[in-house]
């Protein structure tokens, strides 16, 4: 499949930028996309006007998507404590791949180099506080 433009998931412009990382969900995303023939073959990137905000928004989903699955993972344990059967076991399993699922909602991808790693790991005195033009 040729590549096609390299498309900002922020801005949904075609513009230049970082490159977003594969994960499952883009893989899936893509895999139904081509299996239905709609797959654009875009590069997806976040331009670097962009990169504060996608930076933001990922830190977001990963939030959500720990809480949701701490929430599952409660879920399951009250119910295994309170009822020992299979069938809430199942019912449980259930609520807490719906509860995931909500955290989905807010996916988001991850802009190669920008997770958390990617900051401690910067040198001291590293420009990672972006220098603005002042306001007018
Ligand atoms: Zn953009």
């Amino acid at each position: 499949m040729a590549l096609g433009k390299s498309v900002c998931v922020v801005c949904r412009q075609e513009r230049d930028g970082v490159p977003v990382e594969d994960d499952p969900v883009i893989a899936a995303i893509r895999a139904v996309k081509t299996r239905l023939g709609i797959a654009t073959g875009n590069r997806l990137v976040v331009c670097h006007e962009d990169l504060e905000t996608a930076r933001k928004k990922r830190a977001r989903f990963e939030r959500t998507l720990m809480w949701c699955a701490m929430l599952g993972a409660a879920f399951i344990f009250v119910i295994l404590l309170s009822k020992q059967s299979l069938a809430s076991l199942f019912i449980g399993l259930v609520v807490a791949a719906v509860v995931v699922s909500f955290a989905l909602l807010a996916y988001f991808p991850k802009a190669c180099g920008t997770g958390i790693a990617a900051v401690s790991a910067a040198p001291a005195g590293a420009t990672h506080k972006r220098v603005r033009p002042p306001k007018r």
